[in-house]
C-alpha cells in the first residue's frame, strides 16, 4: 500500500517542475545570446529530472513512479528543446532527441494519466484531461516541427499541425459531449477551443497575421469560457473528502494552463515569436498533470486505505475482524494459540438494558481485552457478535496459564451502568494450536474450526474451568455429533422416533392426572441415544422442527388411542425454542388437535425460559397464539436458568415445572428448601400449577406436599412408560405420603 509520503513526493516533483520549466524555457527563449547559460540550466534540469524519479521510486507505488518518470522525461525534453530555438537550430540530432524525449514523455504521461483517472472512476475530470492532452500534444507537435526547421513557413508542417489540432479538437469535443455536467462540458469546450486556437495562432503568426488575429480572439474566448466554467468542488460524483481534495487540485490544474494560454495570447500579440511562452504553456500543462496525478494518487490511496481498514476491522470495537484473522492464520511464523472467547451474559445485558448498553459493554470488554492481550504479545480480533479471537504466542498449554487473567480483564470491563449497577459479564473460551508455516487458505481456517469446537465443548461444561483446549476428545465429540445428525435425519424421515410417557401425579390424591411425552430413539448403529444428545443436535440443524412435529403428532395420537384424554388427563409435550421460531408452528398444533378432536386445554406445551428472554422474538407472539388456542403453557426446568419472573406477568403461563436440581436440594444442607418454598408460594399466588420434577424419594414427596406443591413427576412414581402401559397408569393410585414436618 502507498503511504501519503509517496503522493507528496509526486506533488513535490510537480512543484519543482512547475517552478523550473517555465523559468528555464523563458530564459532560453528570451536570451538567445546567453545560450551557454540556458543550456547549462537545461542540463541541470535534466540532472534533476534524472535524479527525481530515483528519489521518488524508492519504496513508491509503481503507478506514481511511472508517472513521475514520464513527466520528467517530458519536462526535460521540452526544456532542452527550448535551449535550441528554431532560428538557430543547434547541432542535430541533439534537439531532435530532445523533442523525441519530450513527445514520448508527453505520450506516456497522457496514457498514464488517462488510465489512473479511469481507475479512480472519475470520468468528468477525465474529460478535461483528454481535452488538455489532446491539444497540448497537437501544439507540441507543431513546436517540434517548427524547431527542427520544417515549421512556420512550410505548408507541409502547417498541414500536419492543423491535422493534429483538428484531431485533438474532435477528440476533445467527443469527450465533451459525453460529459454529464453542463458547466464542466462548457469548461472542456473552452479549453479545447483555447488550446487549439493558441496553437493556430503560433502557427499562422509568421505567415498569415489576419488568421492569427482571428485565432487570438478565438483563444481568448476559449480561455474565458474555461475560466468561467472550470469545475468546482462537488461536480465530481465519486464522493468523499479525498475526492473533494482532488477536485480542488484539479481546479488549480485547469486554471494554471488556462492563465498560461491567456498570457501566451497576450504576449503573442506583443511579440509574434514568443516561443518561451509556448514552452511556459507546456510547463504549466505538466504542472497541471502532475498535480492532478498527485491528487488522484492521494485520493485513490486514501480511499483504498479506508476501504482496506474497514474491510479488516470491526466497526464497533475497532478491533481487527475475521478477515484479518484469516490472513494472520495463513502463514504464522511460530507456534501460536488461537483462543475464541465468547462473552456470556451479554445477551442478558442487551435484553434488559437495550442494544446501546450491550454495545458499550462490548466496547469496554474489547478495550480491556486488547490491552491485556497486547501485553502478552498477542493480537485481539472480534469475530462474531459476542465472540473475540485472541492470537497468542506459545502453545495452548502455555496459553491456558494466562487465561484466568484474560477472563479477569473481560470481567473488569467497566460495566457500571447508570442506574443499573455493575453487570457481570463472564466468558467461555476454546483454545486451539496454530502450527507455524505457510498453508492454503482452506487449511488455514483449521485452527478456527478447532477453537470453535473447543469453545462448544467449554460451553457444555459450564462452571468448570470456563475453557477447553481442542483435543482428540473434542474431535471425537464432533465426529459423534456429525454421525448422530446423519442418523437422526434418516430416523426422523422414516418416523423411527418413538414416544414414551411419564406419569405426573397429583400429590394430594396420588392419581395420575397428566403424562409428559418424552422422545425415545433406538438406532440400529448407535443403539439408544439420549434425547438430551439428539435434541441438542437436532436444534443445531433445524431438524428439531421436523422431529418436534413428529413427536407431537405421535404423542397426541398415542395418548388419544390409550384413552388419556377421555379420562380427563392431560398431555405435556416438550417444544424447542427453534420450533417456536419456525413459521406456522401454531398452525401445526391446531391441525393436530383438530385431527384428533382433542380439547386444546388438555395439551400442555413445555418451554424453557430462554424463549422469554427476548421480548422482540417472534416466539413470544407464537406463545400468545398457542395460549389463545387454549393450550396450556408450562415453563420447564424452572430454577436452572435466569428465573427473571418478569415474563410471568407479560405472558400467558399456566404451569411452572421446578427443575430436578432444585428438588434434589430439598433434602440437602443449604437453603434449597426455602428457595423451593418461595417459588411454590409465588406460583400458587399467581394461580399457576406447580409440577415438581425428579421426585425420587418419599421424603421429597412429603416435603413437596407440605409446601402445597400441586403435582409431582419422578422415578418415585414411574419412569417414562411405553404406550401400552398408559392404561395401567391411569387406573393407578399412588400412595399419598404423609406431610413432612415443617
Ligand atoms: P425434561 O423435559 O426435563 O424431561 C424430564 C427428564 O427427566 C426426562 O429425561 C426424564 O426421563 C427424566 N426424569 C424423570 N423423572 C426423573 C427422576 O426422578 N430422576 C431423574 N434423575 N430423572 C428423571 P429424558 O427423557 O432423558 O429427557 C431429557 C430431556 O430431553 C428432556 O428434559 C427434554 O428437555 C428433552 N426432550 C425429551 N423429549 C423431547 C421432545 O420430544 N422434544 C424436545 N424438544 N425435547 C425433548
Ligand atoms: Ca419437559
Ligand atoms: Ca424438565
Amino acid at each position: 500500500m502507498t503511504s501519503p509520503r509517496h503522493a507528496w513526493r509526486a506533488a513535490l516533483s510537480a512543484v519543482v517542475l512547475a517552478v523550473s520549466v517555465p523559468l528555464v524555457a523563458t530564459a532560453v527563449a528570451r536570451w538567445d545570446e546567453g545560450r551557454p547559460v540556458t543550456l547549462a540550466a537545461g542540463l541541470g534540469w535534466l540532472v534533476v529530472c534524472v535524479l527525481l524519479p530515483l528519489v521518488v521510486r524508492k519504496g513508491s507505488r509503481p503507478g506514481v513512479t511511472r508517472f513521475t518518470t514520464a513527466a520528467t522525461v517530458w519536462g526535460a525534453g521540452t526544456v532542452l528543446a527550448g535551449a535550441f530555438p528554431a532560428a538557430t537550430a543547434g547541432p542535430l540530432p541533439f534537439p531532435l532527441l530532445a523533442h523525441a524525449a519530450s513527445l514520448t514523455g508527453l505520450a506516456a504521461v497522457s496514457a498514464l494519466q488517462l488510465r489512473s483517472a479511469r481507475v479512480a472512476g472519475d470520468d468528468q475530470p477525465l474529460a478535461v484531461e483528454v481535452a488538455l492532452f489532446g491539444t497540448v500534444t497537437a501544439a507540441l507537435s507543431w513546436d517540434a516541427l517548427a524547431r527542427t526547421g520544417h515549421g512556420g513557413d512550410g505548408w507541409w508542417a502547417l498541414g500536419v499541425c492543423l491535422l493534429l489540432v483538428v484531431a485533438a479538437f474532435v477528440a476533445a469535443s467527443a469527450v465533451v459531449l459525453a460529459v454529464e455536467h453542463a458547466s464542466l462540458r462548457l469548461a472542456c469546450a473552452g479549453l479545447g477551443l483555447g488550446a487549439a486556437a493558441t496553437a493556430l495562432t503560433a502557427v499562422t503568426a509568421p505567415t498569415s497575421p489576419h488568421t492569427a488575429d482571428v485565432a487570438v480572439v478565438a483563444a481568448v474566448v476559449g480561455g474565458l469560457v474555461l475560466l468561467t466554467f472550470q469545475p468546482r468542488g462537488g461536480h465530481v460524483r465519486h464522493g468523499g473528502t479525498a475526492v473533494t481534495h482532488a477536485t480542488r487540485r484539479l481546479r488549480v490544474a485547469v486554471v494554471v494552463p488556462g492563465v498560461a494560454v491567456l498570457a501566451d495570447i497576450a504576449l503573442d500579440i506583443a511579440s509574434p515569436r514568443a516561443d518561451g511562452v509556448l514552452s511556459a504553456f507546456f510547463g504549466a500543462a505538466i504542472v497541471a498533470a502532475a498535480l492532478r496525478q498527485a491528487a488522484t494518487a492521494r485520493a485513490i490511496d486514501r480511499t483504498r486505505r479506508t476501504l482496506s481498514f474497514q474491510a479488516r476491522h470491526d466497526h464497533l470495537t475497532g478491533l481487527r475482524n475475521r478477515t484479518a484473522l484469516a490472513d494472520a492464520l495463513l502463514a504464522p511464523d511460530r507456534v501460536q494459540s488461537l483462543v475464541i472467547l465468547e462473552l456470556s451474559g451479554l445477551d442478558d445485558v442487551t435484553d434488559v438494558l437495550g442494544v446501546g448498553v450491550g454495545e458499550d459493554v462490548l466496547r469496554a470488554a474489547a478495550a480491556n481485552l486488547r490491552q491485556h492481550v497486547t501485553g502478552l504479545g498477542g493480537t485481539t480480533y472480534r469475530v462474531r457478535h459476542d465472540e473475540f479471537a485472541l492470537l497468542l504466542p506459545g502453545s495452548p498449554e502455555e496459553t491456558v496459564r494466562h487465561l484466568p487473567h484474560v477472563f479477569d480483564a473481560v470481567a473488569a470491563a467497566p460495566l457500571q451502568v447508570p442506574g443499573a449497577g455493575r453487570f457481570p459479564v463472564a466468558a467461555v473460551a476454546g483454545v486451539a494450536r496454530v502450527e507455524p508455516g505457510a498453508r492454503a487458505a482452506a487449511d488455514a481456517t483449521l485452527p478456527l474450526v478447532h477453537a470453535d469446537l473447543a469453545l462448544r465443548d467449554a460451553r457444555t461444561h459450564p462452571g468448570m474451568l470456563g475453557w477447553s483446549v481442542y483435543s482428540g476428545t473434542v474431535a471425537a465429540q464432533h465426529a459423534r455429533r456429525l454421525l448422530v445428525r446423519e442418523r437422526l435425519t434418516a430416523a426422523v424421515a422414516e418416523g423411527c422416533i418413538d414416544v414414551h410417557f411419564q406419569p405426573i401425579v397429583d400429590f394430594a390424591t396420588g392419581r395420575v392426572v397428566k403424562f409428559e411425552a418424552l422422545a425415545r430413539w433406538d438406532d440400529r448403529e448407535l443403539g439408544r441415544v439420549s434425547p438430551v444428545e439428539f435434541v441438542t443436535v437436532a436444534e443445531e440443524s433445524n431438524l428439531v422442527v421436523a422431529l418436534g412435529e413428529h413427536v407431537l403428532r405421535r404423542a397426541v395420537g398415542t395418548a388419544h388411542a390409550a384413552g388419556v384424554f377421555d379420562a380427563g388427563a392431560r398431555l405435556a409435550v416438550n417444544v424447542s425454542v427453534v420450533q417456536l421460531q419456525s413459521p406456522g408452528f401454531a398452525d401445526v398444533v391446531r391441525e393436530i388437535l383438530t385431527d384428533y378432536r382433542i380439547p386444546a386445554h388438555l395439551l400442555t406445551l413445555e418451554l424453557t425460559e430462554s424463549v422469554f428472554l427476548d421480548p422482540d422474538s417472534p416466539a413470544e407472539r407464537v406463545v400468545t397464539d398457542l395460549a389463545r388456542l387454549g393450550c396450556q403453557i408450562a415453563i420447564d426446568d424452572f430454577g436452572t436458568g435466569y428465573s427473571a419472573f418478569g415474563y410471568l406477568d407479560r405472558l400467558p403461563v399456566h404451569v411452572l415445572k421446578i427443575d430436578r436440581s432444585l428438588t434434589q436440594s430439598l433434602t440437602g444442607e443449604g437453603n434449597g428448601r426455602s428457595v423451593v418454598t418461595a417459588v411454590v408460594d409465588l406460583a400458587n399466588r399467581l394461580g399457576l400449577t406447580v409440577v415438581v420434577e425428579g421426585v425420587e424419594t418419599e421424603q421429597e414427596a412429603a416435603i413437596c406436599r407440605s409446601m402445597r406443591a400441586g403435582l409431582g413427576q419422578g422415578w418415585l412414581y414411574s419412569a417414562a412408560v411405553t404406550s401400552d402401559r398408559i392404561v395401567d397408569e391411569l387406573d393407578r393410585e399412588y400412595p399419598v405420603s404423609p406431610e413432612a414436618v415443617r
